[in-house]
């Protein structure tokens, strides 16, 4: 198992690493996330010890169960699933950074938490790029104003824009939803909001990795190629199942 998963890191560093040499960037440009859900705190010790830093859940649950085991390590632990206003105040507890902020009323729950406790935290701005139903996020058409509304909160740091490409077994049809992001990116560049210089993308999953790398993704974020298959009992994980 522990060698299974330290094969595996590294199998992953090399295709970053592959995918940014074909594309002419620099492997320091492109983090590694550990996407954690459904494996056991056990599991992604290995890998932090190996030395992996980031890690990114998806539920409530999962973070303060895993918590005894991870807050003892040095991780740094981004919130990345769908996130219900009611949990704001206890994924609070957990997370240093929050990638799925898409909608005003999140926005407005976190800064009203955050007010209270006296601090700040990073965001990431999610997006549905590929306009898919049964996905979260902004659509593209309103990121724009969506950031113009939330840069006036000063307890978030707005760090990225993060979303979930349209996965398919064709490669080229996962390009464009993953092209769109970088290209909102230019469009709030090119709208000059105040603060805002440097945003990185958050994207790219196992699946289309090397695509991501190619249309400027700057952290992606790998489960299933690092920790193997995710089943609970005869279910596949899903970001719907019931907390
Ligand atoms: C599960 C998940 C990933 C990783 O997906 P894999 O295909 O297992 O690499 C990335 N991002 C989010 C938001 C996820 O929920």
């Amino acid at each position: 198992m522990k060698n299974e998963i330290i094969f595996n890191l590294l199998k992953v560093h090399q295709r970053i690493e592959n995918a940014c040499k074909a594309s002419g960037r620099n492997p320091s440009d492109v983090q590694l996330l550990l996407a954690t859900k459904t494996v056991p705190a056990d599991r992604i010790r290995i890998a932090i010890e190996a030395g992996e830093t980031l890690i990114g859940e998806n539920k409530m649950q999962e973070l303060r169960d895993k918590n005894d085991i991870l807050s003892r390590l040095p991780t740094e632990r981004h919130f990345i699933g769908h996130l219900q206003t009611n949990k704001v105040k206890d994924v609070l507890k957990y997370a240093t950074c929050i990638q799925s902020l898409d909608r005003l009323n999140l926005a407005d729950e976190l800064h009203k938490q955050l007010l209270n406790q006296n601090r700040k935290l990073d965001v990431f701005v999610q997006v549905n790029t590929s306009y898919e139903e049964s996905k979260f996020g902004l659509e593209p058409e309103n990121v724009l104003d969506f950031i113009k509304i939330i840069k006036s909160y000063e307890t978030l740091n707005l760090k990225g824009l993060m979303t979930i490409g349209l996965l398919d077994v064709e490669k080229e049809k996962m390009r464009p939803s993953l092209r769109l992001l970088k290209t909102i990116r230019d469009q709030i560049y090119a709208d000059q909001i105040d603060r805002i210089t440097d945003l990185k993308l958050s994207m790219g999953m196992s699946q289309d990795l090397e695509i991501a790398i190619e249309e400027g993704s700057n952290m992606v974020r790998i489960g299933t190629s690092i920790f193997g298959n995710r089943f609970l009992g005869k279910e596949i994980w899903n970001e719907n199942l019931a907390e």
